[in-house]
């Protein structure tokens, strides 16, 4: 009998997984795929919908697409999940796995930074993303600035991509030269992994004459007076302020008693937790690489290696390398990349290749070929 694979979560790094195990035993193995959403959405394409694009439905993927030979997916919300039975609860069933993957990414704690629901917008949901579509046509003056609360936080280039294509759009509506556009980074460079590709963004924020405020975080938003307040005590003018919330594990994976000091630790090799058989991957685990995609997709495919040497017993499945390419939006329609490895090396090596049109192609295929991994048959 083959074993039941439960995978929490359909998002970059469950989708890769789940794809990977399917191609390798079709009707074999007996997978259930779990998410409390109908469709996957790439992060990146909330830029799509926030600068109005495209719609909600136009970059959605709809898992009731996927037909993949041992897989199911089941749109409920997991509300209980027990590492230690391998039992997952959800608002309709209860599943009893033999393998358990938790995949359920990064939630957002908006109410732990006073004044950002009543003050503050934000790209980092599609509902965020929505309300910028109808609030950015009005914006005409005044102070832009793109600000992480805190760290971690998904996807590193993400403020700074926001702010040049913030620059891009108030330039082709004329109104550019009337607004101050700024960015707020916990971090004193925009991408600690890459020196090259943070020189780049920061040539193009001195071309574009957008401010850098480095080392810094948000303590609090005063929407009264419209002032933000910054970690070591100034404050900030703002008229729009986009903000990165402070991420934290979903409620169902703190009650679990899976994580530990924030997030669930993991062997860096093979992804596995502390509880046999339970693995996690992606934004929810503390592995040492970013909060991005690309990482939770290589850990995706580093678990499948790993389970399809333990079924099939026999070879050796690869160590994950925290390995991927990170695409990085410059303004008008440039794409830059870094090629970045964290882990397969004695030290992180991120070369970076110049934002260029052909870069954008490059992303463009990137997202159709994990579209037709992920979904088609
Ligand atoms: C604006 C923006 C731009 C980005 N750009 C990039 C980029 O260019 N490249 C890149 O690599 N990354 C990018 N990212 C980051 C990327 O989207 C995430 O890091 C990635 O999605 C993490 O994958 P994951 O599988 O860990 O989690 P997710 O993709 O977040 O998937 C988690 C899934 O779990 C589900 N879930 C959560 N809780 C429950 C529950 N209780 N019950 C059932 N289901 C649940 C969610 O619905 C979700 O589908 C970007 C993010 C943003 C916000």
């Amino acid at each position: 009998m083959s074993p039941q694979i439960v995978i929490c979560g359909a998002g970059f790094g469950g989708l890769e997984l789940a794809a990977r195990l399917s191609a390798a035993f079709g009707s074999e193995i007996d997978l259930t795929l779990i998410d409390k959403n109908n469709a996957f959405v790439f992060g990146f394409s909330k830029f799509e919908i926030m600068f109005g694009r495209q719609r909600r439905e136009d970059v959605s993927s709809y898992y009731a697409n996927i037909s993949k030979p041992g897989v199911t997916v089941r749109q409920e919300l997991i509300t209980t999940i027990d590492p230690e039975a391998r039992r997952v609860v959800t608002d309709r069933n209860t599943y009893d796995a033999d393998i358990l993957v938790v995949a359920l990414g990064a939630d957002y704690d908006f109410g732990a930074t006073p004044g950002f629901v009543e003050g503050g917008h934000e790209f980092y949901t599609v509902d965020g993303a929505v309300q910028l579509r109808d609030v950015l046509p009005n914006v005409r003056s005044g102070n832009v600035i793109v600000a992480v609360v805190s760290e971690p936080f998904k996807c590193p280039p993400a403020p700074c991509e926001a702010a040049m294509l913030l620059d891009e759009y108030f330039s082709e509506r004329g109104v550019r030269s009337s607004i101050d556009l700024s960015v707020v980074s916990p971090w004193g460079i925009p991408i600690p992994a890459s020196g090259p590709a943070s020189d780049a963004i920061l040539e193009r924020f001195r071309e574009r004459n957008i401010g850098w405020v480095p080392n810094q975080g948000v303590k609090a938003l005063d929407p009264a007076t419209k002032t933000l307040h910054l970690r070591d005590g100034s404050t900030l003018p703002y008229d729009l302020f986009l903000g990165i919330p402070i991420h934290r594990v979903p409620e169902v994976v703190q009650a679990s008693g899976l994580a530990v000091d924030g997030w669930i630790p993991v062997n860096k090799a093979n992804l596995s937790t502390q509880f046999p058989d339970v693995y996690a991957i992606g934004d929810v685990t503390s592995a040492p690489v970013p909060k991005a995609g690309i990482f939770a997709e290589s850990a995706g495919r580093a678990v499948a290696e790993h389970l399809i040497v333990q079924l099939r017993e026999s070879g050796a499945a690869k160590p994950y390398d925290g390995a991927g390419s990170c695409f990085i939006e410059f303004g008008d329609h440039r794409v830059g990349r870094v090629d970045v490895d964290f882990l397969s090396g004695p030290s992180v090596t991120a070369p970076f290749t110049e934002a260029s049109l052909q870069g954008a192609e490059e992303k463009q295929e990137f997202a159709a070929s994990r579209r037709k991994f992920w979904f088609d048959s």
